[in-house]
């Protein structure tokens, strides 16, 4: 029989990803009693524990220049990023790289040094010039480390444990509550300051292992007033002018009888673009370059391919070494039936995962405005990485300097406070919204849920090819989910338990996004608008907030300070070296 535990802490945090574990133990470091939960088990879950372990390598000592680093970030991130959080996250990646190194985590070497490497200076293919140098930890071992470092130093570590609502008093954080998704057992939390660290939000999209980003602290920080930004981006592929030039130059290419259609065997398939060209689909279905993968599919020209013929000796060793497979043939490649990947066009799906969206920062020790309640790593809106991704190695550095900045203002914020308590009326109602679904008699499953929400969600022409009339009428359905179908979600075991919540905050992460989608009248980084295919400056160098305002969710425009907008006198091309449907 489920039973109820209570736990009385310093600090609770929500998570154990890069930001979770280092959030635990720089407040463990300021002598507080500290407990870590995980919905899973803790140092193998989220995406940290899938990452490859790029980290940032920026050595001032080597002459390494921040400012041409974060100028080269803002071309990137087509200059939404924040520039002072691109700053301290490169001057602070050093010393949380002496974090990891004393905890015990292991980084790859070359000849007996460390292995150091950065985007190949000429990818050819346009992108920005890579001042960016990178180290890689060893995947599929860092997180583990930090997990037994964890125990060791005496944080209290909490496997399966689920947290889903936050208790408040009189405006403060002061706790949670949350259930173990194998038990059964409900946990209240009565904690002194709370850091969410709960990883990102997509919509369980099979594009990516990232299924339990839920975005479920979003949506606890979201429920007690802190604002979410920037839900209209998302991570996907992007194409370079330059690379399409050139292939447009080189003429249609040839398509090979034996492309293999096995795309699903590739987990970074439709990932970055940062390594320039060798994980995303280059050519259509008649021959020509891709510019958006949804676009060709929208035009009627997938399936489309990876080819990799073009693929230098180097990046492709690079690549299968730091995947942990040498042999090609592990992932199905076999390069004597030609070099190609079919990608069926029922691949070409919405991703929903991104580092530069969360719960927004308003200070630089991770605040969301909430006494009591901070947010780090992805979960944390600090806007480092604006319209595009940052870089490679960016969000695990992110992740580990906003985990510690947040340890940091937790720990002040208990030193400056003294009631903590919470009233029995308070813990109350949080139990009574965490067993709602646990304890109704009928409803609705939370897979029939979900299924009903990707129909909404990953057909490409939601929310990657968007247009406002799509955009609203999605809109209109998903907000009857919300409101007619997601209070009667039912769970019938913990694991049901689980989903029923996870299903609840993706419904209300698919409003954000189609709300903060139908805002941004422009298109940037991968938010494409088809009825405005192009990037509107200055009108929209602005971050967009959501926030609850009588029970309604209200957006806001936050214009981006003026020294960081680019040079609009140059030509827009130069500006925007990334190509956009319609160009
Ligand atoms: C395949 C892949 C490769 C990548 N490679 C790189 C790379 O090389 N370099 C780089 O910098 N970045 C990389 N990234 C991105 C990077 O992994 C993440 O940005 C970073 O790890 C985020 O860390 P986090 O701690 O914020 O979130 P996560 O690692 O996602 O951790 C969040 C944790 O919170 C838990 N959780 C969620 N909700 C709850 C809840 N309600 N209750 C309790 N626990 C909860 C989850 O189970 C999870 O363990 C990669 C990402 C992927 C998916």
């Amino acid at each position: 029989m489920p039973s109820e535990k209570l736990i009385q802490t310093d600090v609770l945090v929500i998570g154990a990803g890069m930001a979770g574990f280092f959030a635990a133990m720089k407040a463990k470091e300021q002598g507080l009693d500290v407990t870590l939960t995980d919905k899973a088990f803790a140092g193998k879950a989220g995406s940290t524990h899938f990452s490859e372990g790029d980290i940032i390598y920026f050595r001032q000592d080597l002459g390494h220049n921040a400012k041409e680093w974060v100028e080269q970030i803002s071309k990137n991130c087509e200059y939404l990023n924040n520039r002072e959080w691109d700053e301290i996250c490169l001057l602070e990646a050093e010393e949380r790289y002496d974090d990891l190194v004393s905890w015990g985590v292991q980084f790859y070497e070359k000849d007996g040094k460390l292995y150091v490497f950065g985007t190949p200076k000429d990818t050819g293919v346009g992108a920005p010039g890579s001042a960016y140098q990178m180290i890689a930890q060893q995947n599929r071992k860092f997180a583990p480390t930090m997990r037994s470092r964890a125990l060791e130093v005496g944080v209290r570590v909490l496997d399966r444990l689920m947290i889903t609502e936050l208790l408040e008093q009189d405006g403060r954080v002061v706790g949670a509550v949350g259930f173990n998704t194998n038990s059964g057992d409900l946990y209240v939390v009565k904690s002194k300051a709370t850091i969410l660290a709960t990883g990102s939000s997509s919509l369980k999209a099979g594009a990516y292992p990232v299924y339990s980003y839920t975005g479920d602290g979003e949506i606890m920080a979201y429920k007690v007033g802190a604002a979410v930004a920037s839900k209209e981006f998302m991570y996907g592929v992007t194409y370079y002018r330059a690379e399409v030039q050139r292939a447009r130059e080189s003429g249609k290419a040839e398509i090979s009888k034996h492309a293999l259609d096995e795309s699903y065997r590739y987990p970074f398939a439709i990932g970055g673009d940062f390594s320039g060209w060798f994980n995303k689909p280059n050519i259509n279905a008649e021959g020509e370059p891709v510019v958006f993968p949804a676009w060709e599919a929208h035009a009627g020209k997938a399936p489309l391919y990876l080819d990799f013929s073009s693929a230098s000796g180097w990046l492709m060793k690079d690549y299968l070494k730091r995947i942990g497979t040498p042999q090609a043939d592990k992932i199905g490649l076999d390069i004597r039936r030609g070099m190609q990947i079919k990608w069926p066009s029922s691949r070409i799906m919405t991703n929903a995962i991104w580092n530069g969206s969360g719960v927004w920062a308003e200070d630089k020790n991770c605040s969301v405005g909430v006494p009591g309640l901070y947010a780090a790593g992805n979960s944390c809106g600090t806007m480092a990485s604006g319209a595009m991704y940052g870089g490679m190695g960016f969000a695990s550095t992110h992740a580990m300097v906003t985990g510690a900045r947040a340890a940091m203002g937790a720990a002040a914020y208990i030193a400056q406070n003294t009631d903590f308590s919470v009233s029995p009326q308070e813990v109350a109602r949080a139990k009574a919204e965490v067993c709602r679904p646990f304890e109704r008699k009928g409803g609705f499953s939370p897979e029939w849920v979900t299924q009903t929400l990707h129909g909404l969600t990953i057909p490409y022409y939601f929310l990657d090819i968007k247009h406002e009339k799509r955009l609203q009428a999605a809109l209109t359905l998903v907000e009857f989910l919300r409101e007619h179908i997601v209070p009667k979600i039912r769970a019938e075991s913990p694991h049901e338990w689980r989903l029923a919540h996870e299903t609840a905050n993706m419904v209300t992460i698919a409003e954000m996004r189609f709300r903060s989608s139908l805002f941004r009248t422009e298109s940037r980084g991968n938010h494409f608008r088809e009825d405005y295919p192009k990037r509107d400056d200055p009108n929209w160098l602005a971050w967009v907030k959501v926030k609850k305002a009588d029970e309604q969710m209200s957006l806001i425009k936050v214009p981006i300070p003026r020294a960081w907008w680019p040079d609009l006198s140059k030509p827009y091309e130069e500006l925007y070296p990334r190509i956009m449907p319609m160009e």
